[in-house]
């Protein structure tokens, strides 16, 4: 039986520092991993043009999880044959899990008026605004404002409108899901939704009869992948407490923050020496 390893890891305050968004203390395990070719699916909220990027600084070419599970991009460079229900978009094929973008901006812009002042949409912020809020660079604002499939609010009001807000949102269809610094308007996908998806198309395509799925996040938009995961490591953060699970099993919860904590996880999970696993694009 051919056992592979699935590492499905968050970004920001996971494998990003929250502050300085490096991954330093990671690196080594990363070079490790890639030796053995144990995927790395980057699984975030970010889009898909952001991960790119970020994905070549840290020599990861595996798949990715895009918008909170929205959307898989499945590098054709690595899976030659395309899987099924998934379109091709460029140098990827791609699986979603819900309606674009525009389907949760009209929803909000039917919102009652009166919580019109209380909120920024990434849509309506400008770069600047953007990279003011978020700590990123402009470049990387401009990045990040080019979403596919959903919308992330920046609340500035307070908590009981902010209740309200949501509550219309969800009656109009929309899941919300809250992430680091803003919470995110899409359809029902999360990132547990993708784990399985693409964890099952492991099984099937490639025969792997015994996969161990390991998931790495911080916060509570990481939950549904963390809960789907066999193990599942909870990052600690400098902004907040752990996250509530209903598992118990499996579940490692980091002394250190961020990418050091990400690199002491895995060191404690992984068999050592690592097994070299088979690579998709030696096999399709
Ligand atoms: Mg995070």
């Amino acid at each position: 039986m051919t056992k592979q390893i699935l590492i499905f890891s968050d970004l920001d305050g996971t494998l990003m520092d929250h502050y300085t968004y490096k991954s330093t203390e990671a690196l080594p395990v990363i070079k490790q991993l890639n030796s053995a070719n144990v995927p790395i699916v980057l699984t975030t909220s970010k889009t898909i043009d952001e991960v790119k990027a970020i994905q070549s600084d840290l020599h990861i070419n595996d798949a990715l999880i895009v918008e909170n599970g929205a959307a898989i991009f499945l590098p054709k460079a690595l899976f030659k044959t395309q899987p099924k229900d998934t379109n091709s978009e460029g140098d990827y094929w791609v699986k979603s899990f819900c309606p674009p973008r525009q389907h949760w901006l009209d929803i909000i812009k039917k919102a009652p008026t009166n919580f019109a002042s209380l909120y920024k949409g990434f849509s309506t912020l400008t770069i600047k605004e953007l990279a003011e809020i978020t700590g990123l660079t402009v470049e990387a604002a401009e990045l990040a404002k080019n979403r596919h499939f959903g919308e992330p609010i920046h609340w500035m009001g307070d908590e009981s409108s902010k209740l309200a807000f949501i509550e219309y949102l969800e009656t109009a269809g929309a899941t919300i899901l809250h992430g680091g610094r803003f919470f995110h308007v899409s359809g029902e996908s999360d990132k547990g939704r993708a784990l399985n998806w693409l964890t099952q198309y492991y099984k099937e395509t490639f025969q792997f009869n015994n996969i161990s799925s390991i998931a790495l996040g911080d916060g509570k938009n990481d939950i549904a992948m963390l809960e789907a995961a066999d193990y599942a490591v909870q990052i600690r953060s400098p902004v907040h407490d752990f996250p509530e699970l209903k598992k118990h099993i499996n579940v490692i919860q980091t002394e250190s923050y961020g990418p050091a904590g990400w690199a002491e996880a895995l060191h404690q999970i992984l068999p050592e020496p690592l097994p070299m696993q088979v690579c998709p694009a030696n096999i399709l």
